[in-house]
């Protein structure tokens, strides 16, 4: 069994409403393995406004803390101050601040251009109301000029006022401990949660890996092109993957695991109760 750590889990807004309907079970079946907090993500620009605040609605306060993504660019102070009141007032006081990305084309990045200016304006407008946790790129931002500039930046961001992050999702635990070495000889001490991704379907995990610049190691991607349309073979492969991956983060010192739980339960569950982390 490994050593005891926190877990959280991440939902996105659903489309429909039979997509939140089954996310309610989702969320009540994720519940029962005691996370400390779920979070649901936001799409840049305001995109799912209405649809991540309705999922907040429907699981904010029966039990386990929410914590709504809020993404900057794009966006304008006077509504991210409104959502950041909206929030404050129904007892939320955990945010994960991000920049986020505008769809291709679209162009003006707003008032706030990265999530540095974020965190800064969301303690200038609420204090120290919110916990604030931000992203971090063990494999660097996609979009970074260099991986020194990218921890610069992370610096930056949390001499801004985060107070924790939580990162992309990766499969190189090397990665992760080398980012932390780097941001601890920067003077930046905050818990980073790795970000963990099931492996259940392995053209999404491609697809989701090459939007985020994250890397699947090329015995990974080889082993799972071999299953083919064996969906059994993937999972099985994919959990034991996974789960050795997390067993490393833990023994190597990672505070806390961050589930992308792609609204299902039971990849985020079975590793979950292997890692006797229930
Ligand atoms: P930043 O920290 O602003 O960094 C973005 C880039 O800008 C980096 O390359 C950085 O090095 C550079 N940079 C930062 N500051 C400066 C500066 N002052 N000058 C020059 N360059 C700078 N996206 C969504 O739209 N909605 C979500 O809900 C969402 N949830 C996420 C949750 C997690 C855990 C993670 C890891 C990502 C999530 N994303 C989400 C994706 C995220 O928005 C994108 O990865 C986005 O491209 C960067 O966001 P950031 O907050 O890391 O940006």
């Amino acid at each position: 069994m490994s050593k005891q750590i926190p877990i959280s889990f991440e939902f996105f807004p659903t489309k429909t409403d039979a997509g939140a309907e089954k996310l309610k079970t989702v969320h009540q079946e994720l519940q029962l393995l005691n996370p400390e907090f779920f979070s649901v993500t936001y799409g840049a620009g305001g995109s799912t406004r209405e649809r991540t605040l309705s999922t907040i609605n429907d699981f904010n306060g029966k039990g386990t803390p929410v914590a709504p993504h809020l993404s900057c660019i794009g966006d304008d102070k006077a509504r991210i101050a409104e959502l950041l009141d909206l929030y404050k007032s129904q007892g939320i006081d955990r945010i994960v601040a991000l920049r986020g990305d505008l769809p291709s084309g679209q162009v003006g990045l707003g008032e706030l251009p990265y999530a540095q200016d974020l965190v800064r304006f969301i303690r200038e407008h609420s204090g120290d109301h919110f916990h604030i946790e931000v992203a971090a790129y063990p494999e660097m931002h996609p979009q970074a000029e260099s991986f020194d500039k990218d921890i610069q930046h992370f610096v930056e961001k949390v001499n801004a006022g985060a107070n924790a992050a939580l990162t992309q999702f990766f499969f190189n635990p090397d990665a992760y401990f080398y980012f932390v070495e780097r941001i601890q000889q920067a003077g930046v001490n905050i818990p980073v949660a790795p970000g963990i991704m099931p492996i259940t379907n392995a053209s999404n995990l491609i697809r989701f890996a090459d939007s985020t610049g994250a890397e699947i190691p090329r015995w990974i991607r080889k082993q799972l092109a071999t299953y083919g349309d064996d969906t059994a073979s993937i999972k099985a492969f994919g959990h034991e993957v996974v789960l050795k991956f997390c067993e490393r983060l833990i023994a190597g010192g990672a505070p806390s695991l961050h589930f992308y739980t792609m609204n299902n339960t039971e990849p985020t569950r079975q590793l979950v109760t292997d890692l006797g982390l229930a």
